[in-house]
């Protein structure tokens, strides 16, 4: 359990940013928390499921996540939602109408973006939901004021009866700084009270709640002008003013500590009164923000001179490095090709772990010819690398099935010979998955669909979801049965398998014989994932170096404890030249899960105690 949990008040603790979020919530007295697990925002959810005093739930997805926190908040309690940019995609449907109905009690949704998309599809700027809402924006810089933001949020939320975003990037989340920690507050849950003018959004009641939302936004925009949340700062050298929201503030102070800056913390609805300050300081104002242009768009409608992502790059993290050497050489100074090389990292693509069950299912796949395999976001997203090369579409979470019913239907006389497979994970599957392959039922769809359950959101770090049989807290819960769910949408029950993924030819024939009967099948894949405590490791193998061929089949399988030792070239009897690669088995890292086994002809691959 984390420190933060049974920190006293007043203890000064480090912390990152997700678990400061995390603390400031709990004192808040947040009585519900919802969350979908994904990398930068996961760790919200799980530091707030460690304090005792509250409910904390992982949701099968974003928008469940999101509308269990409104239902708490219109039941009068303070409630937190926690998810990753593109979570918010999918909650938006309940964001874009609750931002009608308002809160009751603060309702805070913690948005992390994972900028520079260190594990993600895609890179978005969440600050554009707060324009597209008409919902506060509040943007920290550090630990301690996504600490100080999250209590202020709810305050907020409170105050103008509206739901707060706070806009998180990786690194606030991540990066620890020094946080003093305060006292949980007693936030009594107030009641629901019936007002179905304001809580049921029908046409009529919506009509009436929009110049509500508008007159809250303005509201909004009069107190950003005076929040202690944007700070201008004065500074002497007054050659370039910068407007900063979020963590490039550090940046800014980093490059330029002279110059004077607009430090945005509430950064929707924009205090523009504060940029005209900022402007009559400065001769020239630049915005600096991650990642889109939203503050410097905004100030030019409003009539100020300001430049940005014309000096500035709009991908990717700004550090002090790049802001400094962009600035100043807008500013004609000279400025250094390399003034801070980068470190010298050995590039290492990304694979899956050891033993992974997913290892299997990606060599089976590799092996079959005339498919084409729709490929969904999780730790098999990797199943398109080397050495499987065997996903062939990714688009966002579960998509991989109505992708695959598309590429179905939508095929051309070309295709006519192909089949379509679709990859999904358990947790994806709950998430949006389910309703893609009620589609292949409905619409009898040619497509055999993989859920590979290994008990656990892997791609996140293990959490629990429906399928594991725990919850949030790690305590006892029912667990989905999913041949039983499949074969509830409709699926055949003789369409229905249940495989070892280490069994590589059950996997294959099994896969085989359903892609080629037609109509909409089920292979489920039933092993754990390695790094949760429900693996159950075996005693590890090594290679017998003087049966090894040198033929390279067990390199196909992707399994990282193998590693090549020499390369060598020969000449087969029929005289064609051959690449040979001898192997060894890393012991430590190996499971014994056998997989490696049936790829090795002349049986190299033996126990650690077994004699050649
Ligand atoms: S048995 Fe083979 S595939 Fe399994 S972990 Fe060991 S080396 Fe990797
Ligand atoms: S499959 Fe067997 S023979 Fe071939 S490289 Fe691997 S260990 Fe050696």
């Amino acid at each position: 359990m984390h420190a933060a949990v049974h920190a006293a008040p007043a203890t000064r603790l480090l912390l990152s940013g997700n678990e400061a979020v995390a603390r400031a919530a709990w004192e808040a007295g947040v009585r519900v928390a919802a969350a979908y697990p994904g990398t930068p925002s996961t760790e919200i959810l799980e530091c707030l499921a460690a304090y005792p005093d509250l409910h904390a739930q992982w949701s099968t997805n974003e928008k469940v996540a999101l509308e269990v926190a409104i239902g708490a908040s219109l039941a009068g309690s303070r409630a937190l939602a926690a998810m990753k940019h593109v979570g918010v995609n999918v909650a938006s449907d309940a964001l874009m109408t609750q931002t009608l109905l308002g809160a009751r009690g603060g309702l805070v949704l913690a948005v992390a973006d994972d900028v520079g998309m260190s594990s993600s599809q895609n890179e978005q700027d969440s600050r554009f939901w707060g324009r597209f809402a008409h919902l506060p924006v509040l943007e920290p810089a550090d630990a301690e004021e996504a600490y100080a933001y999250t209590r202020e949020a709810f305050a907020l939320s409170e105050r103008f009866e509206t739901p707060v975003i706070l806009r998180l990037t990786t690194r606030v989340c991540h990066v620890k700084g020094l946080v003093t920690v305060g006292a949980r507050e007693a936030v009594p849950a107030r009641g629901f009270e019936r007002d179905p003018a304001r809580y049921v959004m029908v046409p009529a009641h919506a009509r009436r709640r929009l110049p509500i939302m508008l007159e809250r936004e303005a509201r909004l925009a009069e107190h950003a002008e005076a929040s202690p949340l944007n700070r201008l700062e004065d500074g002497a050298d007054r050659r370039v003013g910068f407007v900063v929201s979020g963590p490039a503030y550090l940046a800014v102070r980093e490059a330029f500590p002279e110059a004077p800056v607009l430090k945005l913390g509430l950064s929707h609805p924009l205090p523009v009164g504060l940029a005209r300050r900022l402007a009559e300081k400065a001769e020239r104002v630049v915005v600096v923000e991650e990642t889109e242009p939203l503050v410097e768009q905004e100030l030019r409608a409003a009539g100020l001179e300001v430049t940005g992502k014309a000096v500035l790059p709009r991908m990717g993290e700004l550090s002090a490095d790049v802001v400094g050497r962009a600035v100043r050489a807008w500013l004609g100074e000279p400025v250094e090709e390399h003034a801070r090389p980068a470190p010298v990292i050995f590039p290492r693509p990304p694979t899956m772990c050891p033993a992974c069950p997913h290892l299997g299912v990606f060599f089976t796949l590799s092996r079959l010819r005339n498919v084409i395999i729709s490929g969904d976001i999780g730790c098999y997203t990797l199943g398109a690398g080397h050495p499987w090369n065997a996903l062939d579409t990714t688009i966002c979470m579960g998509a991989s099935l109505s992708v695959a019913l598309g590429l179905d239907k939508g095929r051309g006389e070309q295709d006519r010979g192909r089949h379509v497979v679709a990859v999904i994970g358990d947790s994806t599957f709950l998430h949006m998955g389910m309703q893609g392959l009620l589609d292949i039922v409905y619409n009898r769809g040619d497509v055999t669909v993989l859920i590979l359950d290994n008990r656990a959101v892997g791609m996140t770090g293990g959490q629990d979801h429906p399928g594991t049989g725990r919850d949030a807290r790690g305590e006892e819960a029912p667990r989905v049965d999913f041949a039983a769910l499949v074969r509830a949408l409709g699926v055949p029950a003789e369409r229905v398998h249940e495989v070892d993924p280490y069994e590589l030819p059950t996997l294959f024939r099994t896969l085989r014989a359903e892609i080629k009967r037609g109509g909409p099948s089920v292979i489920i894949t039933n092993r754990p994932c390695v790094l949760i405590d429900a693996y159950r490791p075996t005693p590890p193998l090594r290679v017998d170096e003087a049966r090894c061929t040198g033929c390279g089949n067990c390199l196909d399988v992707g399994c990282p404890a193998i590693l090549v030792t020499r390369r060598e070239r020969a000449v087969k009897p029929s005289g064609k030249e051959v690449e040979l690669a001898f192997v060894r088995i890393e012991s430590l890292a190996c499971t014994g899960c056998n997989l490696c086994v049936g790829t090795c002809a002349p049986d190299a691959i033996v126990p650690m105690e077994g004699r050649a």
